[in-house]
């Protein structure tokens, strides 16, 4: 037998979000892209196996690895998933709360401009659409604050999931299999 060659890593998606949501913790890779979302979903994922599944987050200050792999019943064309991501509060509600289990989901992330939402809506700078100018720029006009341009983005789950029962958080590079792997292979620097 030819030795297996080593699984391809992935990352050409635009983050992940961590969403209460079926009365689990759901761990939702986003993409731009519905179709291309939908095809990586079928061509990979769908082909894991759900036990084998592993998440790991590997932890550097602010900000942190997300890194996803499985053994694949398709091993020719599998994908490893990796990307660097600035910690956020619904990482941490993750983190305290996942109790060693979650439900991996795909997503599509869509950013909405001022002309797309509603009054209340908020944007990235925290303020309400209400808040904004509209018209020259869309300036936020609250008080103080420097927000130059209404942004805000939607988040929509695929109803496709697994369940992720191998799911660790790690401070040490060579702890991990996983991690050790994906940080040689992407000649990733983390300090
Ligand atoms: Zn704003
Ligand atoms: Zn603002």
């Amino acid at each position: 037998m030819p030795p297996q060659s080593p699984i391809p890593w992935f990352d050409e998606f635009v983050g992940v979000a961590y969403r209460y949501y079926d009365l689990r913790m759901n761990v939702v890779p986003l993409f731009a892209d519905r179709k291309e979302s939908a095809s990586l979903w079928y061509d990979i994922v769908h082909q894991w196996i759900d036990p084998l599944i592993k998440i790991r987050f590997l932890e550097t200050g602010d900000k942190y690895w997300f890194i996803m792999g499985s053994d694949s019943q398709r091993p020719d064309t599998n994908l490893s998933f990796f990307k660097e991501l600035s910690k956020s509060e619904n990482y941490e509600r993750f983190k305290k709360g996942h109790s060693g289990e979650a439900y991996l989901r795909f997503g599509t992330y869509a950013e909405k401009s001022l002309g797309d939402v509603k009054k209340d809506a908020v944007c990235n700078c925290t303020h309400e659409a209400e808040d904004h100018d509209e018209g020259d720029g869309d300036v936020c006009l609250f008080n103080k604050c420097n927000c130059t341009k209404f942004s805000s983005f939607q988040v929509n789950l695929l109803k496709k999931k697994k369940t992720v029962t191998d799911i660790k958080f790690l401070k040490d590079v060579k702890s991990d299999p996983l991690v050790w792997n994906c940080i040689n292979a992407n000649k990733l620097v983390c300090d």
